[in-house]
């Protein structure tokens, strides 16, 4: 099958987060199982071509009637990147810099998608399906409808929809339709509006022929209102074209036998050099080299998602069981400050690192005794998962991906962490307290690193998922929102 990746984010050239990881992935896992796979993403201003080998294109490619430049990193799954200095280069972040969100993403990203659309007439590829990540490209399913009479492979394809987190929608004035290149026959409900406000996601979910998710819960989530973040109504209409696949890992960057951000390699049998990784990382990050004091790390993105006040509110209690804390993210300022403030009160017990730093997330997962993820909503989480790959155990809320990947420890021989359902301090104090307790039990804290440790997170069942979803979304028709609607 020929398919057409699209995404703003594509490590190891550019991530912000889990989009990122799986669109550097999930192409490379689909070209493994013989699918041609073309990869198109904006070359930021962060990705810099000699460390990562573009080439740059001799044509041009034109969207919306601008020209911008392509290079192209070849391999199994090809990336091409979009060079435009205004709207990508010359930036220094994906969405944002620090702080505040670009003014301009809706022009930013419609012209990223229209150029997406270009790309396989000009190197010769005529995907059969279009796979478009997030709010950014959601576009795409519109345009592949409405925008495609100079496309001859349009017609025969078909859109998939991967939605990694229905929180971040991009919402914008409807002011902004003639900017984005749109007719005003895009903004009605069946499509683009909502609320009077021009809605890229919902434009998305009501277009495209086939909708993913990142995990089977969050699937099942979203068609409710509490995490269907106003979008349920929407997805419910669609709920028999929506799939919860979840999402793999990166199994040649997150191996704990040839990692090369370790101190010490270790694996299920050999588990001797995660010990020495852990005194590293006490000692890198300024912490007592303690090894029986258990170690809980937290990675992650310093946001409401991801529960940072609920761990605020929990630290009090939380040093009185005699754990050293390890947190490295980025986020609101205001939680950045106060676990800042926090490590300064007791530098012995906390420490907190806030910028993004791979090397850094590496040697916590391999480092730490457990890993915290109190997600108010997690569409699939991969830190959870690096943490069961890399021994360490997850104390996580069951929703969401959380649910779907870590199993809870039974108090015999069964599970893989430790789960909490209600959200609040004292759920989380409950589940790492019982945590701590098995910690003391060598043996059974041994067995519930090693199941983890075997469970196979790998991108293969995952991409065979996508693969069988692509072959049933050909055989079906093109589906019309507006026709649907009595609308043409
Ligand atoms: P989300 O996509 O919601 O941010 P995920 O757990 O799915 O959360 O993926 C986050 C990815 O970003 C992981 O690979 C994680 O290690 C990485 N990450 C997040 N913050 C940082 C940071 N400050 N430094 C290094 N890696 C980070």
């Amino acid at each position: 099958m020929d398919v057409l990746f699209v995404s703003a984010e594509v490590a190891p050239f550019s991530k912000a987060g889990g989009l990122g990881d799986v669109a550097g992935a999930l192409p490379r896992a689909l070209a493994a199982r013989g699918h041609r796979v073309v990869v198109f993403t904006p070359r930021h201003g962060a990705v810099d071509p000699g460390q990562h080998r573009l080439e740059p294109l001799p044509f041009p490619i034109e969207a919306g009637g601008e020209k911008a430049g392509l290079w192209v990193v070849r391999g199994e799954a090809p990336v091409f990147f979009l060079e435009h200095e205004r709207w990508f280069g010359h930036r220094r972040g994906i969405y944002s810099d620090p702080g505040h969100e670009y003014g301009d993403n809706a022009q930013r990203f419609a012209f990223f998608t229209r150029a997406a659309l270009a790309l396989p007439g000009l190197i010769g590829f005529a995907p059969r399906i279009v796979h478009l990540h997030d709010w950014h490209t959601a576009l795409g399913a519109w345009l592949l409808r409405h925008e495609a009479e100079a496309l001859p492979w349009a017609g025969a394809a078909r859109s998939l929809f991967t939605v990694h987190n229905l929180a971040h929608q991009g919402v914008f004035p409807k002011e902004l339709l003639p900017a984005v290149g749109l007719p005003w026959s895009a903004f009605r409900y069946q499509a683009l509006e909502f609320h009077d406000r021009l809605n890229f996601l919902k434009g998305g979910l009501s277009c495209a022929d086939a909708l993913t998710t990142v995990s089977p819960t969050y699937a099942r989530e979203i068609l409710g209102p509490e995490a269907g973040e106003g979008l349920d109504e929407t997805l419910r209409h669609r709920a028999r074209d929506l799939t919860g696949i979840l999402n793999g890992i990166d199994t040649r960057e997150w191996d704990p036998e040839h990692d090369r951000w370790l101190a010490a390699r270790f694996s299920r049998r050999r588990l001797a050099g995660k010990a020495r990784c852990k005194a590293a990382l006490q000692e890198e990050l300024g912490l007592p080299v303690r090894p029986e004091a258990p170690l809980v790390a937290m990675v992650g993105r310093l946001v409401d998602q991801k529960g940072v006040d609920i761990v605020l509110a929990a630290l009090p209690e939380l040093l009185g069981l005699e754990v050293q804390l390890a947190v490295l993210g980025t986020g609101r300022p205001d939680y950045e400050r106060a676990l800042e403030h926090q490590a300064a009160l007791r530098p012995d017990r906390i420490r907190v690192r806030t910028r993004f730093d791979e090397g850094l997330a590496h040697r916590m997962e391999a480092g730490a005794d457990l890993f915290l993820m109190p997600s108010r909503f997690e569409p699939c989480g991969l830190n959870q998962m690096y943490s069961l790959r890399y021994g360490t155990v997850p104390v996580v809320r069951e929703v969401g991906g959380l649910a779907d990947t870590v199993e809870d420890y039974d108090g015999k021989s069964r599970g893989t962490g430790f789960r909490f359902r209600e959200y609040g301090p004292r759920p989380l104090l409950t589940a790492l307290r019982r945590a701590l307790d098995v910690f003391r039990d060598r043996a059974a804290w041994r067995g519930l690193q090693q199941r983890g440790m075997a469970q196979d997170n790998s991108w293969e069942a995952s991409a065979a998922r996508y693969e069988s979803l692509y072959e049933q979304v050909l055989e079906r028709p093109p589906h019309l929102p507006l026709a649907a609607a009595g609308e043409g």
